[in-house]
């Protein structure tokens, strides 16, 4: 292996420590400690974790737990209401709605009653379309924690060539649109993109967020590139993304493991986005 591993176990760590430095000093300034209000519909067992993960980091973090907890039967409405609930709610910075929820809620109404500023998900269409237009507001996690390494490894993303494989709302879009931010030459390939291996070899910065195992092989690699693997693939008792690490990992010049490169990223951002929330509140 020749790459240089991107530790985003690491980085996360010290974002999580700068979260929890600024949060001691709203408090010793007399100020309400930020609230993250994390919403879990149902049992869903790979949900569950989730929300626990974001629920343990946001109190080593020195801030509110108000996570809320819904049973799979509840009504449309009854959901409706205690996202309604929170979002007037002075201790509550954030909310997130872990996604998916049960068939018989409808996601998209859910997320429409989170105001922008509490959006700490970055999924609302009001901060999709701030995004979009270039305008401040709370950016997805999981491509906002993706820049952050980018930054932390120094590699100069104006002029760049980047790919970005996948184009969902959640990664794929919010991820091409904060790279075309910074200046980067951007593609988007998705599915029925023709000759992927060859599109991927343009990059200089691949992200691959397909969701498909492996599907990014050696041969996609630029020689000297930096690959983004986010997807996470249970494969028997270990963890694999959509990179082909081995292969890739001898060409390309930097590369991010899994597990330990973007997921820690995504909570970590997740705090940084819920501090913010709190501060902006503070300010208004
Ligand atoms: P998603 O909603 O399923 O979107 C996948 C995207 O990849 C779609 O745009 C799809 O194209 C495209 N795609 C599917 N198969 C492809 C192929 N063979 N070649 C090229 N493009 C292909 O998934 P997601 O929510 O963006 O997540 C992607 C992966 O990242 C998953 O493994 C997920 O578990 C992981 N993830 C990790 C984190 C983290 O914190 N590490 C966070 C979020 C997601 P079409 O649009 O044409 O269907």
């Amino acid at each position: 292996m020749s790459a240089v591993l991107m530790d985003g176990k690491l980085l996360a760590s010290k974002v999580r420590e700068e979260v929890k430095t600024a949060v001691a000093a709203m408090v010793a300034a007399g100020q309400a400690p930020p609230g993250l209000a994390t919403v879990l519909i149902g049992d869903d067992p790979a949900s569950e974790i989730y929300v626990r993960n974001k629920r343990r980091m946001c109190v080593e973090a020195g801030m509110q737990d108000h996570h809320q907890h819904l049973p799979g039967n509840v009504s449309h409405q009854e959901a409706i209401d205690l996202v309604d609930a929170l979002a007037v709610n002075p201790l509550i910075s954030g909310i997130l709605v872990q996604l998916p929820v049960p068939g018989t809620i409808v996601a998209e109404e859910l997320l429409s009653r989170i105001p922008a500023a509490k959006d700490v998900d970055g999924l609302t269409v009001a901060n999709a379309g701030l995004l979009a237009q270039g305008l401040p507001g709370h950016r997805p996690c999981t491509p906002a924690g993706i820049v952050r390494l980018l930054d932390e490894y120094a590699v100069a993303l104006e002029g760049a060539t980047a790919v970005v494989v996948g184009r969902s709302r959640l990664v794929g879009k919010p991820m091409a649109q904060l790279l075309l931010e910074r200046n980067a030459t951007v593609t988007i390939a998705h599915s029925r993109t023709r000759n992927l291996t060859e599109v991927c070899r343009n990059a200089d910065i691949l992200i691959a967020a397909a969701g498909v195992p492996g599907v990014i092989t050696g041969d996609a690699i630029r020689p000297g590139a930096t690959v983004i693997d986010v997807g996470i693939h249970r494969d028997g008792n270990r963890l694999r993304g959509d990179v082909d690490f081995a292969a890739a990992s001898k060409i390309a010049a930097r590369i991010t493991p899994v597990p330990g490169g973007v997921g820690p990223m995504t909570i970590a951002m997740l705090l940084a986005n819920t501090l913010k929330a709190a501060q902006d509140r503070q300010e208004n």
